[in-house]
């Protein structure tokens, strides 16, 4: 991947196609630039490759994601979009890396920095990776929750993209816009029904059912809320890294009975 993965994305798809991977999207954050190698990577094995993207957004006060699949990756609106995105992350970083310190933390901002392949895509996995593997915390899982999740002391607040100008990019590009692992934003139920309204007014075509951020008892759940809403299903794996969370390639549960499938009509 080419932002906060670890294999780069011939790796990803080499590793897809030995777990029977046939279709993949790659979806790296704020950035399309791994297609390219990913697109000869799956020439090579087979695989087909869905151009994809998952742009960071900022909707009331919250962080969301909205993945694009099927974007032109050199579409002039969504590659400019995608580059003021970006333009934060360093600067968000620092503060990040600030904020580490003043909790007795010091050097993670130049730790994660080191461990970042793309300078300006630092993000919170990397400050995790370093984390982790300087023995403060055992796993990604809690250090995100005791770190850098919102009211802990590694989080910043941030100001990403809008969510209408995020899924207009994405249809300018050609895209389906798809918000991502909607069971992780912790919204509580009138809020989540605002965010899906708000989301298909902006143009919003699809909802992540089964994900690798999903437990097996929010998949059901997200079903019907696809079916209320009249949203395409999707599934995605959420796959950074071997045994870092997630879930490994090809290995997703299927979409429950009555969802379509955003796949449909490909
Ligand atoms: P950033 O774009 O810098 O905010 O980082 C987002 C990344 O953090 C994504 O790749 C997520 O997989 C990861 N992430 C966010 N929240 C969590 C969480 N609660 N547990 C594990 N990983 C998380
Ligand atoms: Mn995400």
């Amino acid at each position: 991947m080419a932002s906060d993965g670890v294999l780069t994305p011939g790796e990803l798809v080499a590793r897809a196609a030995e777990q029977g991977v046939h279709c993949l999207a790659l979806t790296d954050h704020d950035e399309t630039r791994g297609l390219a190698e990913a697109r000869q990577a799956a020439e090579v094995h087979g695989i087909r490759l869905v151009n994809g993207v998952e742009i960071s957004v900022t909707w009331t006060t919250r962080t969301i994601h909205v993945v694009g699949l099927h974007v032109d990756p050199d579409h002039p609106g969504l590659s400019a979009g995608l580059a003021l995105n970006r333009s934060g992350r360093t600067e968000r970083a620092r503060r990040m890396g600030a904020a580490l310190a003043e909790a007795g933390i010091p050097g993670a901002f130049d730790a994660a920095y080191a461990l970042a392949p793309n300078k300006d895509l630092i993000g919170r996995t990397h400050f995790a990776r370093f984390l982790v593997s300087s023995g403060r915390v055992k796993d990604m899982k809690t250090v995100f929750k005791k770190f850098l999740v919102k009211g802990k002391p590694g989080y910043v607040s941030h100001q990403w993209a809008d969510l209408a100008e995020a899924v207009a990019w994405i249809r300018a590009a050609g895209g389906q816009a798809v918000l991502a692992h909607p069971g992780r934003y912790d919204l509580g139920r009138d809020n989540l029904r605002r965010l899906l309204t708000d989301f298909q007014d902006a143009g919003g075509q699809g909802i992540e059912v089964v994900t690798g951020s999903h437990g097996p008892d929010q998949v059901p759940v997200f079903a019907r809320y696809a079916q209320e809403f009249g949203l395409l299903a999707s599934a995605g794996s959420d796959f950074h890294a071997p045994g870092e969370g997630g879930r490994e390639l090809g290995r997703l549960i299927p979409l429950p009975p009555g969802c379509k499938p955003i796949w449909q009509d490909w």
